[in-house]
């Protein structure tokens, strides 16, 4: 199924040039809008991050008053990575599209996915020139019970988009970790420790490190700090939704 899925989303470029264009969001037949491949209706739908977030790890806050200004957890524990860029908050409709991505072999939104947080880096991030591209990686046993990584997918589409090389397989998932979801901080802390190792060590390569979610970023710390630890260069992190606290 899974291979059926990446087949159709291997061949949706030529399929594209025969059949009429369908939006993959919300599936009604309209002039899709290059590079995303979505219609107009669903794009106007997804818009960036607000301002008023921390400029570390793109966590948004309520108001909008103030400088921008470090929130409480990059300022007590800075992260190993510089920068989130995200495509937007994760709610509403990318919510849905990153759920159906993930669970419902939704993969035919990699490629307008991927395309809008490549645009988001190239407005945001316009200096960073990462090197290799790492993606999140599954557990062998969720891999096998899912049949794909998302975060691999999104990164192979990002490295094309980007023309820069992606790295699965040198950030591996040592064990199996229970899901984070409705765990506290420290809990997830405690969860992911030792969880990542590197295949081989890095040597200063500058890093985009790819996942599909950031919630409270205790995943893409740990990430982050074994890259660092294994000799990487500047990381930055790149998401699909950021979500905000409390989620
Ligand atoms: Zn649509
Ligand atoms: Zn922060």
């Amino acid at each position: 199924m899974a291979l059926l899925s990446l087949l159709k989303s291997e061949l949706s470029g030529l399929f594209d040039l025969l059949l009429p264009a369908t939006c993959p969001l919300c599936r009604a037949e309209s002039p899709l809008i290059a590079p995303f491949g979505l219609c107009p209706e669903c794009l106007a739908q997804l818009p960036p991050l607000p301002a008023a977030r921390c400029p570390r790890c793109a966590l948004p806050y309520a108001t909008a008053d103030g400088t921008p200004h470090l929130c409480e957890s990059c300022l007590r524990r800075p992260p190993n990575f510089s920068r989130v860029v995200a495509v937007g908050l994760y709610h509403d409709l990318l919510r849905e599209s990153i759920h159906r991505f993930k669970y419902e072999q939704g993969i035919d939104l990699d490629r307008s996915l991927a395309a809008l947080l490549a645009q988001r880096l190239a407005t945001e991030t316009p200096d960073f020139r990462p090197e290799l591209i790492i993606p999140v990686p599954l557990h062998l046993s969720r891999l096998q019970e899912r049949g794909y990584n998302q975060s691999l997918l999104l990164a192979r589409r990002l490295g094309k988009e980007l023309q820069v090389p992606t790295a699965p397989r040198r950030l591996r998932r040592r064990r199996p970790t229970p899901p984070q979801q409705g765990l506290p901080l420290a809990a997830r802390r405690h969860n992911l420790c030792g969880a990542f190792g590197l295949s081989e060590p890095l040597h200063g390569e500058r890093i985009l490190l790819v996942d599909d979610v950031m919630t409270t970023g205790a995943t893409l710390r740990e990430c982050a700090n074994v890259l660092h630890a294994g000799g990487a260069g500047e990381i930055l992190v790149a998401v699909i939704g950021r979500a905000p606290r409390h989620q």
